[in-house]
């Protein structure tokens, strides 16, 4: 029986679609399976595999307990006619950096990399929701700190089975991330501004998921809260497709001979990402090494240099804030495996960083870490150089969370048995226009909307037209409440989808 089980006990084993609406194991430990890697891809078939063909085989592999008629709804649900790239994530050749490539995870729906993901798991958790024999609606709640949000709203809207109700924090998202909220359509949709910053709201939506008399009111009304988090094995597993995808386009542009080992670089915050990477690997890419990138909170490159994790330490907020992470969650999965499958030595660790704020790990387990995750970490002068210099030597312009692995990319070296180095590209430059055009040195009007215009005229790019098109759309949302009223506001919106 292919099942999962918490990083933190092998206790309780669950099937793929019940860790999918369940979303976290009840000890508070992540979803792993054992049999990683027993399914492996067969790479000589790659080259003529098309993006869907490699999301089926990925998700069959991984999610065994969906039939192969539903997997290919999903994968028809969350692939076809949603990315404006005939690819899905179409990979692209620096001219200047030798074996370069840089693969665009961006041409979803809201233009960032979390589309991907979030295309497919409400498919996924709709599938999961009725197999399971729950007669429950779900309830998805979000805060966000900008791009999760709307990748989320954009994925569940009109998602049969479920809802989602979205807070952000007033005043603190930019004028695009605001827009591409609030004009979001679907029945099922709520979005909300709430007075004070992230942490206060992501804090109150985890007292909500932990609230029972909350819980067993919307019970009796056949209502289940969840969350869209990118903890959720429904969000990793679609990730790992796209890492066959960059190898398959490699094949097929003959740049490598089927087998040659590939390294990707990563810009990295919860280390969903480059964890599908080492997945990918798992089950038989050749990868020789996944390099993470981080921005100036470079708790994750401290800890591959002297294996201790501290997160106790100085919070920066930068022009890379879907990294702005001190505890990257999905650290813990990769704990996990690289410990050999040790769950008494990673609930440890997690006890150690819950009581103390830090926890170190053996000379034996971090060299076994080593052996296959490097890394580098990007000041923001660093993170403007490298936006300058990618556009400079290669006429490619690069948002600021791609420049962080860009920086760490070209500051390290190529792996001697690496054939071509992929860095994966998170998020449209047009999502962060005012950065990117300061950063070369372009004229930056007040608003937004006018850079985005600097911005095309200067590089002869085009912004993405669902970002262009905000000004012109009519904005559906203009709640604001109070931390305090988080709860109620959740348990209005979940009332509304029980009468749907
Ligand atoms: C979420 C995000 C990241 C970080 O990805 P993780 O999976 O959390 O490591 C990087 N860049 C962008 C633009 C993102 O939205």
């Amino acid at each position: 029986m292919f099942t999962y089980h918490s990083t933190r006990s092998e206790a309780f084993p669950v099937t793929p679609k019940e860790a999918i609406q369940r979303g976290i194991a009840p000890d508070g430990g992540l979803f792993v399976s054992d049999a990683l890697g027993e399914t492996q891809l067969d790479i000589s078939q790659l080259a003529n595999m098309d993006y869907r063909a490699i999301a089926r085989a990925v998700m069959g592999a991984l999610l065994p307990d969906f039939t192969e008629s539903q997997i290919n709804r999903v994968v028809d649900s969350a692939y076809r006619g949603t990315f404006t790239s005939e690819e899905v994530t179409p990979l692209v050749a620096l001219e200047s950096d030798p074996d370069t490539y840089v693969l665009e995870l961006y041409h979803g729906p809201t233009s960032a990399f979390k589309d991907v993901a979030l295309q497919a798991l409400p498919h996924l958790m709709s599938c999961a929701v009725a197999d399971t024999g729950a007669s429950e609606r779900v309830m998805i709640v979000t805060a966000t700190s900008g791009d999760t949000g709307k990748a989320a709203l954009a994925g569940f809207a009109d998602a049969p089975g479920c809802g989602i109700t979205v807070f952000y924090p007033a005043g603190k998202v930019s004028a695009v991330q605001k827009l591409q909220m609030t004009t979001q359509e679907g029945a099922n949709v709520s979005v909300c501004a709430v007075e004070g910053n992230f942490d206060d709201a992501q804090s109150e939506v985890k007292r909500i998921f932990a609230d029972r008399a909350l819980a067993e009111r919307l019970q009796s009304e056949g209502i289940a809260l969840s969350s869209a988090n990118s903890i959720n094995i429904g969000r990793l597993i679609p990730q790992v497709s796209y890492y066959f995808a960059a190898y398959a386009q490699l094949l097929r542009a003959h740049k490598i001979s089927c087998g040659d080992a590939v390294e990707f670089c990563v810009p990295t915050g919860n280390f969903g990402d480059i964890l599908a990477g080492y997945y990918a690997k798992r089950m038989g890419l050749p990868v020789s090494r996944l390099i993470v990138a981080s921005d100036k909170n470079n708790v994750l490159i401290d800890f591959l240099n002297t294996g201790t994790y501290d997160k106790d330490r100085e919070f920066f907020t930068t022009t890379s804030p879907s990294m702005d992470i001190l505890i990257s969650s999905n650290f813990e999965r990769m704990l996990y495996y690289l410990s050999g499958n040790d769950c008494a030595l990673v609930s440890q660790l997690m006890d150690d960083l819950s009581r103390t704020g830090s926890y170190s790990v053996s000379q034996e387990l971090l060299s076994a870490i080593r052996a296959i995750f490097d890394g580098g970490w990007a000041d923001e002068d660093e993170v403007s150089r490298a936006i300058r210099s990618c556009w400079e030597k290669n006429r490619y312009v690069i948002d600021p969370h791609t420049a962080c692995g860009y920086h760490v990319l070209t500051s390290t070296e190529k792996c001697p048995d690496s054939a071509a180095r992929v860095l994966l590209s998170t998020a449209s430059p047009y999502k962060f226009p005012r950065v990117v055009a300061q950063s070369l040195g372009l004229f930056c009007p007040p608003n937004d909307f006018a850079c985005m215009d600097v911005l095309q005229k200067a590089t002869g790019t085009t912004a993405p037209t669902a970002l262009s098109s905000l000004p012109a759309r009519e904005e559906r949302f203009h709640d604001v409440r109070e931390v305090a009223q988080m709860n109620a506001y959740v348990e209005r919106a979940a009332l509304d989808l029980a009468q749907h």
